[in-house]
C-alpha cells in the first residue's frame, strides 16, 4: 500500500540551519518547521510528526528540557528525537540519550549522515506503529481485538476510579449462531461477523467508545462516563437495529433472522463513594447480565449495576 510521505519537524531558533535542512529533506520528506520551543511543542502535538529534529541552545528553552517535556506527555513520548546540535562532546550526547533521544547529530550538519539518519528513523517508527496497530486489531472485522479491549477497560476503569465518573461496559452475543455456521458454513459465518461488526460501529457513535471482538461471536463496547440511561438506551438501539436489518438467519430458535443478546454493566457514579473498582468486577456484572438476558429469551438486554461497597460486588438487577 503506497504510504504518505513521512512527516520531519525541524525545531531551531536558527533560520537558515532550518532552512539547509528543510532543503535537504524536503525531496522525500513533509517538512514542519518551528523556530521556538513553545510553537514546537504544539507542532509536535498537532502535526502528527514521524520524527523531530531538535536544536540544543535555543533562547526560550533549552533543548535537553524540551526533550524532556516530550517525553513526559503521553501524546508526544512515541515520537523518536534526534538532537542537532553544534554541542559536541561525549557528555553532551550522552545526556541527549540519556534523555530518550533516538540519535544525536552534531553540527556542522554532514548533510548525507543526516539524511542516512533521518531515512532509518521515519522507517523504524513507521514501522513501529504498523505493528501497534496489527497487534491491536481483530485480522476479520477490523475491530479492536481482545488485547485490546483488556487494555482499554484497564485504562477506564482506572480512569472512572480517578475522576470518579460512570463506566458502562456492554457484551453482546450473537444468538444462535452455531446453527448459522452449520447450516449456512463458516464462510457465511465469518461474513455475517462482519456486518455485526460493521452495525455496532454504525450504533457507538462516540470518539471515546471502543467496539471490540472478544472472540468468537462476542462482542464488547466499553463505554466511559455514561450513566445507567446513556447505556440502557444504546444496548436498545442496538438490538433495534438488528431486528430492522433482519440479516437472514432460518435456524435461529426465535425468529427467521440474526438478532443479539446484550449484557450490560454499570459502575454509577453516585454508588462509587470512596470505593475503587476493578475491571474484573465490571466484566463479571455484563457477563452475569448477558447470562440473564440469554435466559430470558434472547433478542433483549439486560442489565446490572455494580456496588462496589457490597461483598456480592453486584447491587441490583434491573
Ligand atoms: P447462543 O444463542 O446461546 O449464544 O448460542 P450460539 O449458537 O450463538 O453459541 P455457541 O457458543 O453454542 O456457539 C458459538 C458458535 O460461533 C460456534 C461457532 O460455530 C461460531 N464461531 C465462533 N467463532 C467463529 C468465527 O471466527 N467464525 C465463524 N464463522 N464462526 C465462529
Ligand atoms: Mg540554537
Ligand atoms: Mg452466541
Amino acid at each position: 500500500m503506497p504510504q504518505t510521505p513521512a512527516r520531519v519537524l525541524i525545531i531551531d531558533d536558527d533560520v537558515s540551519t532550518i532552512r539547509l535542512m528543510a532543503d535537504a529533506l524536503s525531496s522525500d520528506y513533509e517538512v514542519v518547521i518551528a523556530t521556538q520551543a513553545e510553537e514546537g511543542f504544539v507542532q509536535a502535538l498537532h502535526s502528527s510528526p514521524d520524527l523531530i529534529l531538535l536544536d540544543v541552545v535555543m533562547p526560550d528553552m533549552n533543548g535537553f528540557d524540551f526533550c524532556r517535556k516530550l517525553k513526559a506527555d503521553a501524546r508526544t513520548q512515541p515520537i523518536p528525537v534526534i538532537f542537532v546540535s553544534a554541542l559536541d562532546t561525549v557528555s553532551e550526547q550522552a545526556r541527549g540519550f540519556e534523555l530518550g533521544c533516538v540519535d544525536y547529530i552534531t553540527k556542522p550538519i554532514a548533510f548525507p549522515i543526516l539524511l542516512a539518519r533521518v531515512k532509518t528513523h521515519t522507517r523504524l517508527y513507521r514501522q513501529t506503529l504498523q505493528l501497534e496497530s496489527l497487534a491491536a486489531t481483530d485480522p476479520l472485522t477490523g475491530l479492536a481485538n481482545r488485547r485490546k479491549f483488556d487494555e482499554c477497560i484497564q485504562h477506564e476503569v482506572a480512569r472512572a476510579n480517578r475522576k470518579r465518573c460512570s463506566i458502562a461496559l456492554l457484551i453482546i452475543d450473537i444468538d444462535d449462531f452455531k446453527p448459522f455456521n452449520d447450516h449456512y458454513g463458516h464462510g457465511k459465518g465469518d461474513d455475517c461477523l462482519v456486518r455485526v461488526a460493521r452495525l455496532l460501529r454504525k450504533c457507538v457513535g462516540r470518539a471515546t467508545d471502543t467496539v471490540s471482538r472478544l472472540g468468537g461471536e462476542e462482542f464488547g463496547v466499553v463505554l466511559p462516563d455514561t450513566d445507567v440511561e446513556g447505556a440502557i438506551s444504546l444496548a436498545n438501539e442496538i438490538i433495534t437495529l438488528f431486528n430492522e436489518e433482519k440479516i437472514p438467519h432460518h435456524y435461529a430458535t426465535q425468529h427467521d433472522y440474526l438478532t443479539v443478546s446484550i449484557g450490560v454493566g454499570i459502575l454509577d457514579d453516585s454508588k462509587l463513594g470512596e470505593a475503587s473498582i476493578d475491571p474484573r468486577s465490571l466484566i463479571d456484572v455484563a457477563d452475569e447480565a448477558l447470562y440473564q438476558a440469554k435466559e430470558n429469551g434472547r433478542n433483549c438486554s439486560k442489565m446490572q449495576v455494580l456496588q462496589p461497597l457490597s461483598p456480592t460486588g453486584i447491587v441490583s438487577n434491573l
